[in-house]
């Protein structure tokens, strides 16, 4: 795109931001332009955070479906639009309700915690929601002899039995966005990279996940770059966060880790990539396309959404 024709997209996004109380939430896995221009930036948790105070009448949501639902569970009255209704999530479709209420009946009397990457239908059947960013914290919250159901991301569940040490039974779904980073390529960057830290999202495989120096949410790895005193990053999870830390940090180096397949650009995740600047501006020019969620599963959806956030902020987090 001409440079001429961006900056009539940034200024025109602006102006009817301001015309129809607009804003725009960006997940920190959206293209840098796009972070730019949101009003706000941040995780699944800070997102969601953000949707459920906030003073506009119009949310759009430059992320995936799921995030956009979850505003919509939360601010009901408001009108939540996403500019691409094929941005959905590898992990959200690995967990269906029918299947899903099948399991809760093999296995009763858990507490079942969800992570928020699911669909509005099976937040409706959880008792908690969690984001890595509070996942552990929310798991330790709860008394320690009650048993737990965790879903949808089997490695983000076997991360938070590894710190816990609780008793729970996990749902063996998956993102094919973390799954992909290679064990192979963090060795050989390391040596190349000798004083290089490793930072990695709980959602990558254990492998990946042995040899970090450090592993938490998207947010936790930008302020652990912002904080830690050293100068260079092997970054295990969507590249897009690279964006914050170089704008917070840009004398030091971030080094993406590349997917165990070189060909296929993978590391990427291609439903947040389906966000652009020219569909973000076409939205809200139309307000469409507009998240709908059942009233029914809003009302049992907010419960654990709500119980996350409230337990959240009694931690502090
Ligand atoms: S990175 Fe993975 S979990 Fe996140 S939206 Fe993409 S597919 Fe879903």
């Amino acid at each position: 795109m001409p440079d001429s024709k961006i900056i009539d997209i940034v200024s025109e996004i602006s102006r009817m931001k301001r015309k129809k109380n607009a804003i725009i939430l960006a997940h920190y896995y959206q293209t840098g332009d796009i972070q730019d221009i949101a009003d706000f930036v941040g995780d699944s948790l800070a997102l969601s955070q953000k949707a459920a105070v906030n003073e506009a009448d119009i949310i759009l949501f430059a992320g995936v479906k799921f995030m956009a639902e979850t505003a919509k569970i939360l601010a009901p009255q408001k009108k939540v639009l996403i500019p691409d209704m094929n941005a959905g999530c590898s992990l959200a479709d690995s967990c269906k309700a029918k299947d899903f209420k099948k399991f809760l009946k093999e296995n009763p009397g858990r507490t079942v915690i969800t992570y928020v990457n699911t669909t509005a239908e099976i937040k409706a059947l959880s008792d908690i929601c969690c984001t890595s960013s509070n996942a552990v914290q929310i798991v330790n919250s709860l008394p320690p002899e009650e048993k737990i159901i965790f879903a949808p991301d089997r490695n983000l569940g076997n991360h938070i039995i590894n710190q816990t040490g609780r008793d729970i039974i996990v749902w063996n779904g998956t993102c094919h966005v973390h799954e992909e980073f290679s064990l192979e390529a963090i060795i050989k960057l390391k040596e190349e990279n000798k004083n290089a830290k490793v930072i990695v999202h709980p959602e990558c495989e254990l492998p990946v996940r042995m040899v970090a120096d450090f592993i938490g949410s998207t947010s936790s790895l930008l302020q652990f770059t912002r904080k830690d005193p050293g100068n260079c990053y092997i970054v295990a999870t969507e590249p897009g966060i690279i964006h914050q830390m170089r704008k917070e940090n840009p004398q030091k180096t971030y080094l993406p880790v590349p997917p165990k397949d070189s060909t296929c650009g993978c590391s990427e995740c291609n439903f947040m990539k389906l966000i652009t600047m020219e569909k973000i501006f076409n939205c809200l020019k139309t307000e469409k396309p507009e998240i709908s969620v059942n009233k029914k599963i809003v009302v049992a959806a907010q419960k654990p959404i709500m119980r996350m956030l409230e337990i959240s902020q009694k931690l502090g987090l």
